[in-house]
């Protein structure tokens, strides 16, 4: 942080002068990331041993449970949200439709505050705590009112309030819980630019977002609620990307993309475009779902003309696909994008199996590939919302071979501390001896395969061309 950055911080955080208040908060927020940071570095083997995980693949492998648990599928009834529907206006009912459907209006006018948001919302104790301490702690307040409108206003249990409306809850740390839980400061080869993988950067242009999700895993970046932002300047970033020709993928995210102006990314997609070892370029985005407004026929025609260009949504629940979500998906697919969705895996959200099934067919019709579902990172203040491994890789078991092969997502697990994403499977084969495998497939039934042995190539094959 600079010097005019402290100049520049809010005011009346510690209730003291700026500059002072901003001092403090950098301390804290360093003196997290260096706990966090010192365990990132330990063995994997200790690391295990202080986040009491299980790394041993043998717990995993364990004949996984089909047991649903029908009492609380029959009580969320994710079959409701199969159809695409519409909330409305809610509260904002005299707004004139040209104005609710300006997605600056919608920017303009998000609750931000405990104030904003109980004017039209009854919250409970532990919802008024959250909003009055976590954000200013950790990661701001910021509902849509076309979000908002989704939210069910009696039930603190709302899948879709959870995820926005901050808690008590978020002020709890686990001892393995970290800053930085992907360990993106560690390869940010430029302000903004991550390189981990061999061929492709992320490049995190912005750090707002049209809301904020309490389960954020760059709340330490997003929203500007910790005091560190994203520098404005992406020349550095382009530098090294034109200096770098193994990159051939580039994944905008942030914050998200899709929220700066017209122009601004117009600018940035061309000079990606001029770097001619780039081959794709990918968008990670929640607009369409927080502010499907923003998805005009103007930015599709700006997009479609950066081509390849491939977007990835973040949808987590069947609510969230709206009729309006749904029109803004197929602008986006109307212009040659090919979509997917990466949902996080949220405890009481969507962790059981009729919610994943409906959300996994809905985004089809929306002609939107399922992508990842991610275990939920090991994000500070996030506990409330992990579930148990074991219990995405039953997920999984749930939808293989009972649904549209493509509708599955591939369940994956960061790795803490800059591990990258670790693809779990639930396990179909259950032994393999004398040559023959034992299977199971999806209904659990078991079968034995001849295996081809290691030392022959198999019965000699004639090929007979067609053209013969
Ligand atoms: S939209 Fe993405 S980047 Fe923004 S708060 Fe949600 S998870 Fe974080």
């Amino acid at each position: 942080m600079t010097p005019a950055d402290l100049q520049s911080a809010p005011f009346g955080r510690f209730g003291i002068c700026p500059p002072t208040s901003a001092l403090l908060r950098t301390a804290t927020y360093w003196s997290r990331q260096a706990r966090s940071m010192a365990l990132t570095f330990l063995p994997p083997q200790e690391q295990a041993e202080r986040l009491g995980a299980r790394l041993s693949f043998d717990s995993l492998r364990k004949p996984f449970s089909l047991g649903y648990r029908r009492k609380r599928q029959q009580a969320l009834n994710p079959e409701r949200y199969r159809e695409f529907s519409s909330a409305g206006k809610g509260p904002w009912s005299d707004v004139p439709d040209t104005v609710w459907n300006d997605w600056r209006w919608q920017l303009r006018n998000r609750l931000t505050t405990l104030e904003s948001l109980s004017r039209f919302m009854e919250l409970t104790p532990e919802e008024r705590e959250g909003v009055s301490l976590a954000a200013k702690k950790r990661l701001a307040l910021a509902i849509t009112p076309y979000f908002f409108c989704l939210l069910d206003p009696k039930d603190p249990a709302c899948p879709l309030r959870r995820q926005v409306i901050p808690t008590g809850r978020e002020l709890f740390r686990a001892p393995y819980e970290l800053v930085d839980p992907c360990g993106e400061d560690r390869s940010m080869v430029a302000p903004g630019l991550v390189h981990r993988y061999p061929d492709r950067v992320l490049f995190l242009v912005t750090s707002r977002c049209a809301s904020y999700c309490r389960y954020c895993t760059r709340s330490r970046i997003v929203s500007g609620a910790s005091g560190r932002e994203l520098p404005p300047d992406y020349g550095p970033a382009l530098e090294y990307l034109r200096s770098h020709p193994e990159v051939r993928d580039v994944l905008l995210s942030g914050g998200d993309p899709l929220l700066l102006a017209d122009s601004k990314l117009e600018g940035l997609l061309a000079e990606l475009r001029r770097i001619p070892h780039i081959e794709i370029l990918r968008i990670g985005t929640r607009i369409p779902i927080f502010l499907p407004q923003r998805i005009t026929p103007e930015l599709c025609r700006l997009l479609r003309a950066f081509h390849p260009l491939w977007i990835n949504i973040h949808v987590n629940h069947p609510a969230e696909l709206t009729e309006e979500a749904r029109q803004a998906l197929e602008r986006l697919a109307d212009v040659g994008i090919p979509l997917g969705n990466q949902s996080v895996l949220l405890r009481g959200i969507n962790d059981d199996e009729e919610t994943l099934r409906v959300l996994v067919q809905k985004l089809l019709r929306c002609r939107v590939r399922p992508y990842y579902l991610y275990q939920c990172d090991l994000i500070e203040g996030t506990s409330h919302f992990r579930t148990p491994v074991r219990r995405g890789l039953e997920l999984i078991a749930s939808l293989r071979g009972h649904t549209t092969g493509f509708a599955v997502p591939q369940f994956v697990v960061e790795g803490p501390g800059g591990g990258g994403k670790i693809p779990l499977d639930p396990d179909y084969v259950e032994s393999f001896e004398n040559g023959q495998l034992r299977l199971r497939n999806y209904r659990g039934d078991a079968y034995l395969y001849p295996d081809v042995p290691p030392e022959t190539d198999g019965p000699a094959l004639t090929i007979r061309s067609n053209c013969d």
